[in-house]
């Protein structure tokens, strides 16, 4: 079996739920889809995403430069072409853009070795777990009144969530810890709930929300500082009961090497698209079971499910409706967790029709 075209699909969809201040007011979402037909009745599909919809040219020029590699190649050697597409793209640097269109399509290739074995890419990959807690990532932003983060926390539980994130760090820190003691007065104590900072505080004040809050059992304290900054996670992950989560924001396996030996963080969170795709996001998993740390992916819950559940030291999946539009179906919750399913290849299916609509280019689809 040959591959015997690539399609790389620009696109834009609603959000369907907007960040708000003092995130983004912007109100669509950037889709990269990436399709791969082999010469036989299978193909090979993959998603990126990007919050600023200009990226998304830059990403979709660097895939289509290495579509020389991609036609002709045998889908069952991607560790061939990951060598060979590593050594064209590194003049344009190690890590972002250029490996990131890498692992564009080296997603593709693994949901279509997924689809020729005929079993969903978790199995394919060792299925640690058929299913894994899921908390809801999209609706407690700053922007939002207490009110409203009471009902919207009640809505989660509703969903049957297992937990749920709570964006902070905006405000005094007196209106911080009010935010968290009325969801905790809203759901009570038994959906976990976590914090995000967004690299929004120094350290100092990061530790000081951090001990403030704890009485509220938090299930992680995320990214409290600049997320370049390995050294002053790590003392705030020493300095709290509470787990730190970070690295959303690290663009490769060396950066996660070096928060894994600083213990910058007890769970790190690789981004598969950020880190060049799946084969970066397993090491950097592995890299930190070895080390006793665990794992949670960052947004992208179609394609981060499947990977996460092969993967022993993943704790939970964040779920972020962002890529949602493209996608047949919704990620399935039932009493707290997301299910991987029997699907062939990735989790959940691109939606053609959606595909169409939200097109950029014209493609044959
Ligand atoms: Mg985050």
């Amino acid at each position: 079996m040959k591959i015997a075209s690539m399609i790389v699909l620009p696109m834009a969809a609603p959000y369907l739920c907007a960040m708000g201040e003092p995130y983004s007011t912007r109100d669509r979402i950037g889709g990269l889809a990436v399709l791969l037909r082999t010469d036989a009745s299978v193909a090979g599909e993959n998603l990126l995403i990007a919050n600023n919809g200009k990226g998304l040219r830059v990403m979709a020029e660097m895939i289509r430069s290495l579509e020389p590699l991609v036609i002709g190649m045998d889908p069952l050697q991607p560790g061939a072409f990951l060598k060979q597409a590593r050594v064209e793209a590194r003049h344009l640097g190690p890590s972002g853009v250029s490996l990131m269109g890498v692992g564009a399509i080296e997603g593709a290739l693994l949901d279509l070795r997924a689809k020729i074995a005929g079993m969903p890419v978790h199995r394919l990959l060792g299925a640690t777990h058929e299913k894994l807690p899921a908390y809801y990532s999209a609706a407690l932003w700053p922007h939002v009144g207490l009110d409203g983060l009471q009902k919207a926390a009640t809505n989660i539980v509703a969903k049957g969530f297992w937990g749920m994130k709570l964006r902070a760090g905006a405000g005094t820190l007196t209106d911080q810890v009010d935010r968290v003691k009325a969801i905790r007065e809203a759901v009570g104590y038994d959906v976990k709930l976590l914090i995000d900072i967004n690299q929004r505080l120094d350290e100092r004040r990061a530790l000081q929300l951090g001990r403030a809050i704890e009485p509220y059992d938090i299930y992680w304290f995320e990214e409290p500082v600049d997320g370049r900054d390995h050294a002053g996670e790590a003392r705030i992950a020493a300095a709290l009961d509470t787990q730190v989560a970070a690295g959303e924001s690290a663009f490769s396996l060396g950066e996660f090497k070096t928060m894994i030996e600083m213990h910058s963080a007890d769970v790190l969170m690789p981004d598969v698209q950020r880190v060049g795709g799946p084969m970066e996001f397993l090491r950097i998993g592995e890299l930190a079971a070895a080390s006793h740390i665990k794992v949670s992916g960052h947004t992208l819950p179609e394609i981060s499910l499947s990977l996460m559940a092969s993967q022993s030291n993943a704790c939970c999946l964040e779920v972020m409706p962002w890529s949602a539009p493209f996608y047949e179906g919704e990620v399935k919750i039932e009493a707290g967790f997301a299910h991987a399913g029997d699907r062939p290849g990735w989790s959940q299916g691109l939606d053609v029709k959606a595909m169409r609509k939200y097109a950029l280019e014209n493609a044959d689809i």
